[in-house]
């Protein structure tokens, strides 16, 4: 695949009364716009991997993640576009009972099928042995040789990629901020900015090890924090307050935000801007990392509760 063609994606201005009030500029980078259901960042992570892989002359790949992992529909698409077959580690055995019910049902994994992926589903135990000799060991005799890439798509290779986020024209805004998952993207963020400029990452899960795994890719340490208070319970938790604010903010902006990490992040940065954290003239830019093909599933759960993200023009 051309993955040129991704390089630069456009920053959007957004206008909210509450940013008029503070005096704040907010812009929004349009990276969920690469493709119309892989997150941008995704795309970003493997350009580098895949390029690799196909030096080392593999002819497939193999990742891991849950049913709805923005990372396995990615690999998936973006193995295609390069020519490389790739396989999927599945969270859930279960869903490896009724393959055809399985792909009726999920919108993620259907699509990464149509693109190719074969499916291996594991327990949650098994799942947690992922990365161990013997099970990979095990995926080796059943798929051949391939070339890995971890959970999330992150590793120093998908940080450089992350590293062609930002442009020169970037250089002017005060603070960057992005969702966090693994820290991958925040890191290249963080290794792009310029003298001046902050990083804010706002965790989409709870834990104190991300930092650990920022500082294993960049020395760098007093540009960038992370805004914890954020996470909403944790990985893929919310209530309604959240989608409340992500349907609001598509009417108010346009723009469509997903509940697991870009919907989070923009609900802290209006809520700090609501406590004045920023100061008056403060220009922030906002990555939209993307995970717009999520959405799909989530309202599955949401529609139960009567609530649903409207991801309808
Ligand atoms: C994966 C993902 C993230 C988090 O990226 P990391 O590099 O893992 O921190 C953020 N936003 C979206 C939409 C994602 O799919």
């Amino acid at each position: 695949m051309d993955f040129n063609l991704i390089k630069e994606t456009e920053n959007q201005q957004v206008f909210l009364p509450i940013l008029e009030e503070k005096k704040i500029t907010l812009f929004i980078k349009r990276e969920d716009l690469i493709h119309p259901f892989v997150s941008g960042n995704k795309f970003r992570k493997l350009k580098y991997n895949l390029q690799e892989a196909t030096k080392l002359k593999k002819k497939s790949i193999l990742t891991f993640g849950g049913a709805y992992s923005n990372h396995i529909l990615a690999t998936a698409v973006a193995g295609k576009l390069a020519g490389l077959r790739t396989f999927g580690v599945i969270r859930g055995e279960e869903l490896g009972k009724n393959i055809t019910e399985t792909l009726k049902e999920n919108a993620t994994l259907r699509e990464a099928h149509e693109h190719g992926m074969k499916f291996h589903f594991v327990t949650r135990e098994d799942y947690r042995q992922k990365t161990s000799f013997g099970f990979i060991e095990k995926m080796k005799n059943k798929w051949g040789d391939f070339y890995l890439i971890p959970e999330g798509g992150t590793n120093f290779l998908a940080v450089d990629g992350c590293q062609e986020i930002l442009t020169k024209e970037d250089a002017s805004f005060n603070y960057i901020c992005a969702a966090v998952g693994t820290g991958g993207t925040l890191a290249g963020l963080i290794k792009s900015i310029k003298r001046k400029q902050k990083v804010i990452g706002f965790p989409a899960l709870k834990g104190n090890f991300l930092s650990e795994e920022i500082k294993k890719y960049t020395i760098k340490n007093d540009t960038w924090k992370l805004q914890k208070g954020y996470h909403f319970g944790g990985y893929a938790k919310f209530n309604e307050e959240l989608i409340d604010f992500i349907n609001n903010f598509k009417v108010e902006t346009g723009i469509l935000l997903d509940p697991v990490y870009t919907g989070k992040m923009l609900f802290g940065i209006i809520d700090l801007i609501k406590k004045d954290t920023f100061e008056e003239g403060t220009k922030i830019l906002a990555i939209h990392t993307g995970g717009i093909q999520g959405i799909a599933g989530f309202n599955q759960e949401l529609i139960k509760k009567n609530q649903q993200i409207i991801n309808v023009e």
